[in-house]
């Protein structure tokens, strides 16, 4: 018995489906080995800040009782799925990583939430993230960090880390995560999994607590390109809750996956990324990915995209700008905290939202609300937030004159692999130079994916390559990524995943 569940748990949700599908499991077994999975492994990584047990195992058991009376279901129907906890759940708490939301209880789903239990995906629970999903490491979640199933003592990234990590973990088959500057994409690479950030607008952001409008994404994380193919299409195509929603359905991710070809593709190597700055290891995995992509016939271009050097200081403008303008509905009457000023006998509205925000804001939410607030003050707009609006129209740009020259583009998702806890917290600038090379698709609105090239030789974890096509082609990440990926597992003998060490589980 105990095999079979460790067995479940170690399928990818294509391999799920099809057990399911063909009656050789039921959803409330896969859930089961799922939620005793979690029980196993997650007081040592944890990924989870709410586990939905009881729900979980009911959506499970409609879902075999639908398949018993022979009604046709979605091919993922029964597969489990986590959730990041910036994403509202009816029922279930979502708190975005902070104090602020603390026993917040949405009464609504996020449209892609709707679509998951639309197609019968199993909710297991609600995944951690850097609150209001600010950082690159989940250190900054009110509710402790999540630790890298590769080695505890290092980051999963952020701030998406905890759908990373209980994919990467075994916990989950599949995860939603969100990728504002780099939050799927980053966790992605450093726990050896797959993350795409689809085309801005291509997945619906109403139910996602916003942290920049202009730049939150959600999208799949998985541990197969296939997988993250068949995720996309459940939550993607237009949503008329969302004015920035592109008026198309979903992009045909699953043929182009399972098409997975690169010959004749032209693969565009973006010279500023990858160079001074990024570790040897990722930059050997990364060279050895681009001569994988040569030798099976893809036709390999330098690209160049001068303006991508400016991203990073324009993206910490624009980022905190509308952050700052986001977060001020916590106002402590809506929802979530309320704390009351010490010390007053009968205080104003403005001394509770005061009190309640110093209390329930941690110092990065507090840090970009300030410096936000700064940047569009009258007299600062036009030298901060105006400048940084011209530089993201460049970067832009830069893409434009790429894509010409090429059908994809390539560099190494994040320039280390995981660091330790603790090493870059007293640091922001540190922590912001994780996302140098994720942030430029944000600012632009292109898809991007991360997919696990390898282990870096000087410390044995996990390297991440990204590929970014033009806004509304991401099946061409799917089929230049499947194909990169069934040559990766040539190459170290399999899924990346199976050489990581077995956690320890709690009795
Ligand atoms: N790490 C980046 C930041 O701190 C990206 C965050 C994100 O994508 N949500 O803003």
């Amino acid at each position: 018995m105990a095999a079979l569940d460790a067995d479940l748990t170690r399928r990818s949700a294509s391999e799920l489906a099809q057990a399911l599908g063909s009656g050789q499991v039921s959803a409330v077994e896969v859930a089961q080995a799922h939620l005793d999975r979690i029980d196993a492994v997650d007081p040592a990584v944890h990924a989870f800040l709410h586990v939905a047990r009881d729900e979980a195992l009911a959506a499970a058991a409609d879902v075999d009782t639908r398949r018993a009376a022979g009604e046709s279901l979605h091919p993922l129907a029964g597969v489990p799925i986590a959730v990041k906890d910036v994403v509202a759940t009816r029922g279930l708490p979502t708190t975005a990583g902070s104090r602020l939301l603390e026993g917040w209880v949405p009464p609504y789903d996020a449209t892609l939430v709707e679509r998951l239990k639309g197609a019968g995906l199993v909710i297991l629970g609600k995944t951690n993230m850097d609150e209001f999903a600010m950082g690159s490491s989940t250190e900054h979640s009110a509710y402790g960090p999540t630790r890298n199933p590769w080695d505890l003592d290092r980051i999963p990234g952020g701030s998406g880390g905890g759908s990373a990590a209980a994919v990467a973990a075994f916990e989950a088959p599949l995860a939603i995560g969100t990728d504002t500057g780099g939050s799927i994409r980053q966790p992605a690479a450093v726990t050896g999994t797959v993350g795409v950030k689809p085309t801005y607008g291509g997945v619906s952001r109403y139910g996602l607590i916003a942290l920049a409008s202009s730049l939150d994404q959600a999208g799949p994380c998985t541990r197969t390109v296939l997988d993250a193919a068949l995720l996309h299409e459940v939550i993607g195509g237009h949503d008329p809750r969302d004015s920035t929603s592109i008026d198309a359905p979903a992009p045909s991710a699953v043929e182009w996956a399972r098409r997975a070809h690169v010959k004749g593709v032209k693969v565009g190597v973006i010279r500023e990324l990858g160079g001074q700055g990024y570790q040897a290891g990722v930059r050997q995995r990364f060279d050895e990915a681009v001569a994988l992509l040569t030798d099976a016939g893809a036709e390999v271009v330098e690209v160049s995209c001068p303006h991508f050097e400016y991203a990073l200081a324009a993206y910490y403008l624009i980022l905190p700008s509308e952050a700052s303008s986001n977060l001020a509905k916590f106002d402590a009457m809506r929802y979530g905290l309320r704390v009351l000023p010490e010390g007053v006998d009968a205080p104003t509205a403005e001394q509770v939202m005061a009190a309640t925000r110093d209390a329930g804001f941690g110092d990065e939410a507090k840090r970009r609300i300030i410096l936000g607030t700064y940047a569009l003050s009258s007299g600062y707009y036009d030298a901060y937030y105006g400048q940084a609006q011209k530089v993201r129209t460049l970067i832009a740009r830069d893409f434009e004159a790429a894509f010409a020259k090429a059908d994809v583009l390539i560099s190494p998702t994040a320039p280390t692999t995981a660091f330790r806890l603790g090493e870059k917290l007293d640091d922001p600038l540190a922590m912001y130079l994780n996302d140098v090379a994720t942030i430029p698709a944000n600012l632009a609105g292109v898809p991007g994916m991360s997919l696990p090239a390898g282990l870096a030789p000087e410390d044995g974890l996990p390297v991440g390559v990204q590929l970014l096509a033009p806004a509304t082609a991401d099946e061409r990440l799917y089929g230049v990524g499947a194909a990169l990926e069934a040559m990766l597992a040539e190459r170290w003998g399999g899924p990346l995943l199976s050489q990581a060490p077995e956690l320890e589980v709690s009795a």
